[in-house]
């Protein structure tokens, strides 16, 4: 049989890559897909960001009708069934996967299923699980094979005391306690989860703080939220070790100058992600990796082999989703002979915990270390009348707008939906709004959107409400 020829090859289904290849498709260019996985979607759909936040809308929910219905005057006594809500949470991955196999259709994207690897310049082969093998040839080809979990040396994940957050979707029964070690994006969001549900969840973080990467004042705010949730932490602690006993997993860390033990049913590892390059002979063909096991890309993402480029969390920059599609949309484009571009400067981040956490630009840290002259705006939820109705009163908006110009420069929101809020943010940034700009806006009333502007209101000391 003849070997197929496209345009483009994309090589992973994440993200990153099946938002590639679809755009690919559109601007009239021959594209292939190559995934391993039996589904389409990468991390994000099957084992990341779509089954978490489903689990996290369940366990926020049982909590309410735990803790929060009986304030709106209604008594009920809740039950958990726990497998009911992980069928849930499987649906929805499985609609939204068979969604992305259904938009290939309809783009003519040409899926394969099997592991990607070069076999030469130009030439990638798809290996199928039954061992058969053909071949590609690819005018370009676009490596999105994305990343996997991260673990600390001798700590090996065995997926059932000690596990990744792949397990953590998944677990069948909730476990009595649950040490999660790293107080970061993951281990903060399932954290909660299985602390609603019912564990006793206690986090080990090497950092003085939690969410160390977020501005201080978030970081601040939001332990103080956790903690009065049931969230135990330890912070400033390096773990060193996790073994499995007869009845659970012992976990040795330092602290100070002595080194403790903590006892928990089930371990989470979630210190971090790697960049996945396994099995793709990369190196074959001239593509250089990074001393962090990253591809290697120019302004571009081209990498270091020609006609080769790199997307999504193989790549430098954070490991997001919405990063993983800019970069895949910016590539197609630039294949099709356009200007492809991503604003890394306007790339927002969410938690979506309970109080939500999101923020888009510079935090004050970052502004003080690079010198720049900076004012500040706050407003609380706790003073506006939606947020009140809603008993999401915890939090505040952050706006950090440049002192002689007025442009933002950074928004931190902690707070109910504060992952749809940054929106607004996202795209003021994008189109070089100053904090007037927010403030002269009409925002809805009563709507949480108001404490935005009044945050606003307030860079320029005008605030009306507090
Ligand atoms: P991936 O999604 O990892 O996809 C890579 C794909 O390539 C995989 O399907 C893999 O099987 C395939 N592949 C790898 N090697 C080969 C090969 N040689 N041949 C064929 N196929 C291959 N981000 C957010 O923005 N928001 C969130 O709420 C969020 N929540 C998350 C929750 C969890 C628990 C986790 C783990 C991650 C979360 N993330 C979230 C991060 C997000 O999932 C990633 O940033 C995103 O999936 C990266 O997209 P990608 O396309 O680069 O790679
Ligand atoms: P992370 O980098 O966010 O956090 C890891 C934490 O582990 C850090 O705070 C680190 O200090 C700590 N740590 C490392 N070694 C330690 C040790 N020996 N002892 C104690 N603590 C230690 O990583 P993550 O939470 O695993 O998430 C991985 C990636 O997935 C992130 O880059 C994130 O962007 C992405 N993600 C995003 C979302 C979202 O956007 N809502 C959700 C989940 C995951």
């Amino acid at each position: 049989m003849a070997n197929a020829t496209y345009d483009v090859v994309v090589i992973g289904s994440g993200p990153g890559g099946y938002v590639c290849a679809i755009r690919a498709a559109q601007l009239g260019l021959s594209v292939a897909c190559i995934e391993k996985e039996a589904a389409y979607g990468g991390t994000c759909l099957n084992v990341g960001c779509i089954p978490s936040k489903a689990l996290l809308e369940s366990s926020h929910l049982f909590h309410l009708s735990k803790k929060g219905f009986a304030k709106h005057g209604i008594k009920v006594k809740p039950e958990l069934d726990l497998p009911t809500m992980l069928k849930r949470k499987d649906k929805i991955v499985m609609q939204l996967t068979r969604g992305v196999a259904g938009l290939f259709k309809k783009n003519g994207v040409v899926g394969y299923t099997g592991l990607g690897r070069f076999s030469a310049p130009g030439k990638v082969e798809v290996v199928a699980d039954d061992g058969s093998t053909q071949t590609l040839n690819a005018g370009a080809v676009v490596i999105a094979t994305g990343s996997s979990v991260a673990s600390l040396p001798g700590i090996e994940i065995d997926g059932e005391r000690i596990i990744g957050s792949t397990e953590a979707l998944s677990l069948d029964n909730v476990p009595k306690h649950l040490a999660v070690i790293g107080a970061g994006v993951i281990g903060l969001e399932m954290g909660s989860v299985w602390a609603r549900l019912g564990a006793k969840v206690t986090v080990l973080e090497y950092m003085p703080a939690v969410l160390a990467g977020a501005d201080a004042d978030v970081s601040k705010q939001v332990e103080r939220s956790f903690r009065k949730t049931g969230l135990k932490f330890k912070l400033g602690v390096r773990v060193q070790g996790a073994e499995r006993t007869d009845d659970g997993v012992r976990i040795t860390y330092q602290e100070g100058d002595t080194e403790q033990t903590l006892d928990a049913d089930v371990c989470l590892m979630s210190v971090g992600r790697k960049p996945h390059t396994d099995g793709l002979n990369a190196g074959d063909v001239g593509v250089k990796l990074d001393d962090r096991g990253r591809v290697i890309i120019d302004d571009h993402w081209r990498t270091s082999a020609n006609g080769i480029y790199a997307i999504g969390d193989v790549v430098k920059g954070p490991m997001l989703a919405h990063k993983a599609e800019e970069e895949g949309i910016a590539v197609a484009e630039l294949l099709a002979g356009k200007a492809g571009h991503v604003n890394y400067e306007v790339i927002p981040s969410v938690v979506y915990t309970d109080p939500e956490i999101a923020w888009v630009g510079k935090t004050e840290e970052q502004l003080k270390e690079a010198g720049r002259e900076y004012k500040v705006g706050r407003f609380p939820f706790m003073a506006n009348g939606r947020a009140k109705a809603m008993e999401g009163t915890d939090g505040f908006v952050k706006m950090l707008a440049d002192l002689h110009t007025d442009r933002l420069l950074g928004v931190h929101i902690v707070g109910p939906m504060a992952g749809e809020l940054i929106g607004e943010m996202a795209l003021a940034m994008e189109f070089g709004a100053s904090a007037e700009d927010v403030a002269r806006t009409c925002h809805a009333h009563p709507s949480l959107t108001e404490v935005v502007r009044e945050a606003a209101l307030d860079v320029a000391g005008r605030v009306i409400h507090i």
